[in-house]
């Protein structure tokens, strides 16, 4: 068995949609080095990987973020994080216009605003979601990606993984 050691100051592990914009914004605001670990491959694992059609949680006009907070706590019985729930709705718009300059299709009305699905999300053509993620995340000079390595167990030294 072949050993190697790598030395990174963020280990993300699982690239998937949370994983490869964190590494995306260390990348952009630090010269923190990253270090992906994926079990499959960051172009196409995890939720996104078929691409979906909506942005959930995207704050339409006349709405603020605690509606959606609201909304989702009524759809899963009270059984959610609120906090987190509001901080993803209070960034997610912000989030948004940062996917579109990296080249995500948001549909948009005559006006130029985006198409609304209901009211708490916008439609996406979002096939290439996750590829474009990807992409940017693996093109920043300090991050690195590791496809095909499934983390099975952390070994720590002075409270360090
Ligand atoms: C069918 C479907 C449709 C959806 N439709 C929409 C929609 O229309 N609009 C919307 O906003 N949201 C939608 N969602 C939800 C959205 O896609 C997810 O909430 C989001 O992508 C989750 O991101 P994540 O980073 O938390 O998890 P993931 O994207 O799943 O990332 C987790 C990653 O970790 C990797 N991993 C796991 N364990 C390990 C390990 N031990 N070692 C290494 N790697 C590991 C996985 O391979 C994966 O790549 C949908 C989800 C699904 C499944």
């Amino acid at each position: 068995m072949r050993t190697e050691r790598i030395r990174t100051d963020v280990l993300i592990i699982g690239g998937g949609t949370a994983g490869c914009f964190a590494a995306y914004v260390i990348g952009q605001k630090s010269g923190r080095k990253v270090l992906i670990a994926e079990k499959a491959n960051i172009k196409r694992s995890g939720c996104l990987a078929a691409g979906v059609n909506a942005l959930n949680a995207y704050i339409t006009e006349g709405r603020v973020p605690q509606d959606y907070v609201d909304y989702a706590k009524k759809d899963a019985h009270g059984i959610v994080r609120e906090d987190l729930l509001l901080t993803m709705s209070e960034r997610l718009n912000h989030v948004t216009k940062v996917m579109e300059d990296l080249g995500l299709v948001i549909l948009k009305d005559e006006n130029g605003k985006y198409v609304a699905r209901g009211n708490r999300n916008i439609k996406i053509n979002g096939e290439n979601m996750k590829p474009i993620l990807a992409k940017a995340a693996a093109e920043q000079e300090n991050v690195t990606v590791l496809n095909h390595v499934n983390i099975t167990d952390y070994k720590t030294e002075n409270k360090k993984v």
